[in-house]
């Protein structure tokens, strides 16, 4: 669960490096290579940076992605500056008028379109704001997928009431538009989906199939081509069980399917945690260890104000525990053997659980706890300012 690099630099860091955050980019890179050679050359993986946005983690996928899914001007500017000649393609909800110019000057390659207004919004900015570029456009859709694919699904953003995308019966208005007075600034590339988060590769196979075949229909029934097709992210990543990969290679071969059958198609995927999550651990210390009302509690060095998902995600974040013998102290150190124990944080809520009723072996105070796949939805979600404790440190091995 710990790479040996992470794990020396845990045993070098003092009390007061704690906690920290470790980012093993070696493995990062050679996962994200694994994910890249399953997939058909057909395929374009980008990394939806909101996953985790750090520069150093960009920088080491650039050359194994095809490119970046920014979700907002400040991702997009910070992805321009990180990964200066990646292409980036630009979602998310609720673009304003700012960020769409913001994105124009920097030349963002590709605009995922959420709505009609946004649009005419987006044809209007470019006819304005930059008349000698034709910018790329796929429109993001809200596709009644069939429901047995999305079953036990946590997170859904499609085939249901989302403020996600356009409704598929506002698809004409928009290809009217593409049509309209802004025709030359505009270029419609294709269709883009993300509907759900924590699919299975079949799943995720099947609501691909949905996506493709829906593009294929709309581009015969309107005679438009739309050669490109995004099926969105969502690989699932099993928190409970940090040594399972979602099958890229079935989803790979499956993908490949979909190709057969549209040979014109250049497909894209956009994955987030599915590629970062195992690469980032947040390691610290146990400050106490007590019994309250029959039950064991650990407290932490730091807590979810760093390491958010668990709180998040409601789920128990994987970890394993970093004895260390030095005890400063002249009393006995307080600690369990053989016990179910809840890892708490320092913040003043009882939500403050990084992993409850979790077996350990042994656990006392001063031992190093590193928490495994933190490397999405982690840090860049927590809210680092209540309680005003100190950050924590970041090393990217
Ligand atoms: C968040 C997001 C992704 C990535 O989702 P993961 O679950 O991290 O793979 C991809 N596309 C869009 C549009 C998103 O909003």
């Amino acid at each position: 669960m710990i790479t040996a690099p992470v794990r020396d630099r845990v045993a070098g860091l003092t009390a007061d490096d704690l906690p920290a955050y470790l980012y093993d980019l070696a493995a990062l890179r050679a996962h994200a290579a694994s994910v890249r050679a399953a997939l058909p050359a057909r395929v374009e993986l980008y990394y939806a940076a909101k996953a985790n946005p750090e520069a150093p983690v960009l920088a080491a996928l650039s050359g194994i992605v095809t490119g970046f899914e920014v979700s907002s001007g400040g991702e997009l500017a910070h992805a321009r500056a990180a990964v200066p000649g990646a292409p980036l393609a630009f979602g998310a909800p609720g673009k304003t008028p700012a960020e769409i110019a913001t994105a124009l000057r920097l030349g963002v390659e590709l605009f995922h379109v959420e709505s009609e207004h946004e649009l005419r919004l987006l044809g209007a900015l470019a006819a304005r704001l930059a008349p000698e570029r034709t910018v790329d456009v796929l429109l993001r859709v809200n596709l009644p997928v069939a429901p047995e694919a999305l079953d036990g699904v946590a997170l859904a953003m499609g085939g249901r009431p989302t403020p996600f995308g356009i409704d598929p019966a506002d698809i004409g208005g928009c290809l009217r538009v593409l049509d309209g007075p802004d025709r030359a600034s505009l270029r419609l590339r294709g269709i883009h989906a993300h509907l759900a988060s924590g699919l299975d590769a079949a799943a995720q196979l099947a609501v691909a199939g949905q996506i493709a075949d829906w593009a294929a229909g709309l581009s015969e029934r309107h005679r438009i081509p739309l050669p490109e097709v995004n099926v969105g992210g969502g690989m699932a990543v099993d928190y409970a069980d940090p040594a399972a990969r979602f099958d890229w290679a079935a989803f790979g071969a499956g993908l490949a399917g979909i190709l057969d059958r549209y040979p014109g198609l250049t497909l894209r995927i956009e994955p987030g945690r599915a590629l970062t999550a195992y690469c980032g651990w947040y390691a610290t210390e146990v400050l106490d260890v007590k019994r309250s009302h029959g039950e064991d509690f650990a407290v932490l060095r730091g807590g979810t104000h760093h390491l958010r998902t668990p709180a998040a995600k409601q789920h128990d974040q994987p970890f394993a525990v970093l004895p260390t013998e030095h005890w400063p102290h002249p009393w006995p150190r307080p600690g369990v053997r053989d016990a179910r124990i809840t890892l708490a944080g320092q913040l003043c809520t009882p939500k403050d659980l990084l992993a409850r009723h979790a077996r350990v072996a042994r656990l006392r105070a001063g031992d190093r706890v590193v928490f495994a796949m933190a490397g999405a939805y982690a840090w860049n979600i927590s809210h680092h300012d209540f309680l005003m404790h100190p950050r924590p440190g970041f090393h990217y091995l």
